[in-house]
């Protein structure tokens, strides 16, 4: 869970990155760094906290330079510390070589192992970091084959953008798990995870680095490889679900328009007699939308968001999480009072934060509610980048649709299929992964995952 974003060839590179990792937030909100190269030497500020907490005019000011890349973040793999933010960069031998990384590698552990038995020493517990340390330790003669070869040693989920004084690099997996795109600007590039950052800076979408694909760009000129055996693409179905932004494209569609299908198929499968419609803003909106119009149900506003929040999944603690999933959102008693609603929700996760809110439009006085869940029940941990709990903590897991019902206190409770939530994507099924939802896990999954031995340590 985190976003990217980098520009070469603009003297505003690091002013437009730091514009584009505003509208990338919602992909991580615990951590934020940008780190360019001024012409003489690299140049960063980075910190723990959203991006405007983290920038202003001065240190912005200081980040000079036409090549620039940022990042955004939330842990899912690697301490929750500032030593973790990224980019990250180091300096060897080659030169400068800075990265943004979005994904979960999955043979990290092992790459760190057989690096620390010849010496290598980490200073982090990010996945980065071993990148960095793969690219040094190759020995091409060609920067560009060095970075290729290390790539090769990967395995799991990696969306990248790294620099150099004068390259950018844009590299996606071959399973092409986390999206990437590239923009363009005046004739500067730009490589983005989401497709609004280039909206906002009124830049143009170029197109998607395919799974597989590195580019390498420099001086104005783009160079395209393909150096992998061709892998099973496992698109993250997750991010049309529910991580991207609804006004982004990714893997090729229009997020909104996928939710809106995943609505519809939803009110498909599972009709009910309602008086409205409404959705938990503001995640599970598109859906409600699509749900309403094909049950012809009206759409109503029951709750109003405080938007000066972040969001509440994406805060690690779960003391935090309930607090603010109280602050958050604040319900139109007079709208809700003696009704029967359909909640469309996008996904249960622990089913704590469905149950907090069940409680709070019971005490509005709503008469019945049945909650519609725009995905499959979620039974498996994500081991590619996004951050589900532990298999024990996911409710789907442990309990039957009927037990998480009276545990959320709703009056019915039903989930998209799998192949609803399938039907409803844009591309043949076979082209996502769908692992969380059904075990079925398409890469190697890691034999120890980081996490879970730093929730020990
Ligand atoms: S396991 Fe789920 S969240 Fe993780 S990559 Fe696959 S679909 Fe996405």
């Amino acid at each position: 869970m985190c976003g990217i974003f980098g520009m070469i060839g603009s003297k505003d590179a690091a002013n437009l990155v730091y514009l584009g990792l505003y509208s990338l937030q919602h992909r991580g909100e615990e951590s934020t760094g940008i780190v360019s190269y001024d012409g003489e030497k690299i140049v960063y500020h980075k910190s723990m906290g959203l991006v405007s907490e983290t920038f202003n005019e001065d240190n912005l000011s200081l980040l000079k330079g036409d090549i620039a890349i940022g990042h955004v973040r939330y842990s899912t793999t690697g301490l929750s510390h500032s030593k973790n933010i990224q980019p990250f960069f180091a300096k060897h031998k080659k030169g400068n070589i800075v990265i943004s990384h979005n994904g979960n590698l999955t043979n990290t552990v092992e790459l760190q192992n057989e690096m620390e038995d010849k010496g290598s020493i980490f200073q982090t517990t990010m996945d980065s970091e071993t990148i960095t340390h793969l690219i040094a330790r190759a020995s091409n003669k060609d920067f560009k084959k060095d970075i290729i070869s290390a790539l090769f040693r990967l395995e799991g989920a990696y969306s990248l953008i790294l620099m150099t004084d004068d390259l950018m690099v844009g590299a996606r997996d071959p399973h092409g798990f986390r999206p990437l795109c590239l923009g363009e600007l005046d004739g500067a590039y730009i490589l983005t995870s989401e497709t609004c950052s280039l909206d906002l800076i009124d830049a143009k979408y170029v197109r998607d680095i395919e799974p597989g694909e590195i580019v390498f760009i420099s001086k104005g000129k783009l160079e395209s490889v393909k150096p992998f055996p061709k892998k099973k693409h496992s698109l993250c179905i997750f991010e049309y679900i529910y991580f991207a932004r609804p006004d982004s494209d990714i893997f090729g569609e229009n997020v909104y328009s996928v939710r809106k299908n995943l609505g519809k198929q939803l009110a498909k499968e599972y009709p009910v007699d309602a008086d409205f419609v409404m959705s938990i803003p503001d995640s599970g909106n598109s859906a409600a939308v699509g749900y309403s119009h094909e049950s012809g149900i009206p759409f109503e506003i029951g709750m109003i968001r405080n938007h000066y929040i972040g969001r509440t999944f994406i805060q690690p603690s779960q003391l935090v999480r309930d607090f603010r999933v109280k602050i958050k959102l604040n319900p139109i008693k007079d709208v809700l009072k003696g009704k029967r609603v359909v909640i469309v929700e996008d996904s249960i996760v622990r089913g704590t934060t469905s149950r907090s809110r069940v409680r709070t439009l019971r005490k509005a006085g709503v008469k019945e509610i049945h909650m519609r869940v725009s995905c499959p029940p979620i039974i498996s941990p994500c081991y590619y980048g996004i951050d589900f709990p532990n298999k024990e903590e996911l409710i789907a897991n442990r309990h039957d649709i009927k037990w998480i019902k009276d545990f959320i206190g709703v009056d019915s409770l039903k989930y998209l299929s799998v192949d609803g939530m399938l039907k409803s994507m844009p591309k043949a099924k076979s082209e996502f992964c769908t692992a969380c939802f059904n075990g079925d896990y398409p890469a190697k999954i890691p034999k120890i995952f980081s996490k879970d031995i730093l929730e020990k340590a």
